[in-house]
């Protein structure tokens, strides 16, 4: 089949891959002018990794695996601690923390030349029985058996398909920098959470000496950016526990980046005909769990495995692979839709429960997470 593709963040190049094995024809559509090369890092889980691993893409040689994360109070003292190589351990791929541009050029790697056209901005889609057309910004038009709107969470396609208004702001957002911050966890495979009423810290190496670290804070669309968001962060959260105050000093204002965070109810049909969703477009949720990626390359796998097989009319294939995935990402995506600095064990409840026990917890809910990749890589 011809599958025309729109968006070649994550979700299109994992899905161009594993659609060009099965021996589709695929043209995929970007809009920016060229290929990313800016982002912070991000957390590809197990779950992440085996499809990564099925579609052919390296991770040798980028980012860092993660081995552990420990949930501290605001004055440093430890909530909880999981280990995430346990977890790692029971599916056979690791969890990495890798910067984006590196992830986007893993994926891109060994693909066509002229397979991703820079520069295109889908506005419109248009169907009837047997074709599909999507109208750039520039007035022209590409022509294929099937669409895949893999746009995003701002997504035009999804637009057209479900009207405006669908995705609503959550109540948090994330300031972001990776940094060359030398504290005790740059060198490590840690990643520690950190949670006090002013909002929630994340910190975790990102491979080459980097630190990925953030504040989630309250925030709604109407609220004016403070003028200097540092210094803001600093009043904020600097009388936190070490190594909150080493990360702030160490930070510069050149490093930051804020994402507004926003969420849509899943449904359990994505598209129309044949017309389909993939990724934020499907199912935009804040990164609570530092799972949107790896969902997104869930669907990828779902989508190619469906579009791999001969027989029923494409229509039904997409359907089925939407149906296929509704049960599973609504869960991941009403989960993540919480606020972590909301997520309190209190610490005396930590030290009772045995790490062993926060283990199978996290093993158990993991699984979840995982089980529709676990079950069949
Ligand atoms: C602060 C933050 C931290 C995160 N951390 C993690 C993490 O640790 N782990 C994790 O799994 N996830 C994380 N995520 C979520 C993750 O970034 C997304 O879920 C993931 O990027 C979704 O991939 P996608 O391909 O659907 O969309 P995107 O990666 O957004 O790609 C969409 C692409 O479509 C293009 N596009 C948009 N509109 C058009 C158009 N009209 N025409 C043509 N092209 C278009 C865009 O330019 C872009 O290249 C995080 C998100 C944020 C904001």
């Amino acid at each position: 089949m011809d599958v025309l593709v729109i968006g070649a963040g994550v979700g299109g190049l994992a899905v161009a891959r594993g659609l060009l094995a099965a021996g589709h024809r695929v043209r995929v559509y970007e809009q920016a002018p060229a290929p990313r090369v800016s982002g912070k890092a991000v957390l590809i889980w197990s779950n992440g990794t085996a499809v990564l691993n099925d579609l052919g893409v390296g991770l040798d040689g980028v980012g860092t695996r993660i081995d552990r994360i420990d949930a501290l109070t605001a004055d440093g003292r430890l909530r909880t601690s999981m280990d995430i190589a346990h977890a790692a351990g029971r599916y056979g791929f690791p969890t990495k923390a890798i910067p984006r541009r590196h992830l986007q050029e893993r994926l891109a790697d060994g693909l066509p030349d002229g397979l991703v056209r820079y520069g295109m901005s889908c506005q419109s889609v248009t169907q009837d029985e047997g074709r599909v057309t999507a109208t750039f910004g520039d007035g022209t038009t590409a022509t294929g058996d099937l669409l895949i709107g893999a746009d995003g969470h701002h997504s035009a396609v999804r637009r057209q398909l479900w009207g405006d208004g669908v995705v609503q702001p959550a109540t948090f957002g994330t300031w972001q920098g990776l940094s060359p911050i030398d504290i005790d966890i740059t060198d490590t495979h840690r990643h520690i959470m950190i949670t006090g009423r002013e909002g929630a810290c994340g910190l975790f190496p990102a491979g080459d000496g980097m630190l990925q670290w953030w504040f989630d804070v309250r925030w709604s669309p109407t609220e004016p950016r403070p003028t200097s968001p540092l210094a803001e962060l600093r009043r904020r959260f600097g009388h936190w526990g070490s190594p909150v105050p080493e990360v702030l000093a160490g930070a510069s204002e050149d490093d930051l980046d804020f994402f507004g965070h926003h969420w849509n109810k899943v449904r359990r049909m994505w598209g129309e005909g044949r017309i389909t969703l993939l990724g934020d477009a499907a199912h935009t949720m804040p990164p609570t769990l530092g799972q949107g990626a790896n969902q997104t390359l869930e669907d990828a796998w779902v989508l190619g495995r469906e579009l791999a097989r001969d027989g029923d009319d494409p229509a039904v294939r997409l359907r089925a692979y939407e149906k296929a995935r509704y049960p599973h990402i609504s869960l991941v995506s009403r989960l993540a839709r919480r606020n972590p600095a909301n997520w309190r064990i209190p610490p005396m409840l930590g030290r009772l429960l045995p790490e062993t026990t926060q283990t199978a917890m996290l093993a158990r809910f993991s699984n979840r997470l995982n089980a529709p990749a676990a079950r069949s890589l």
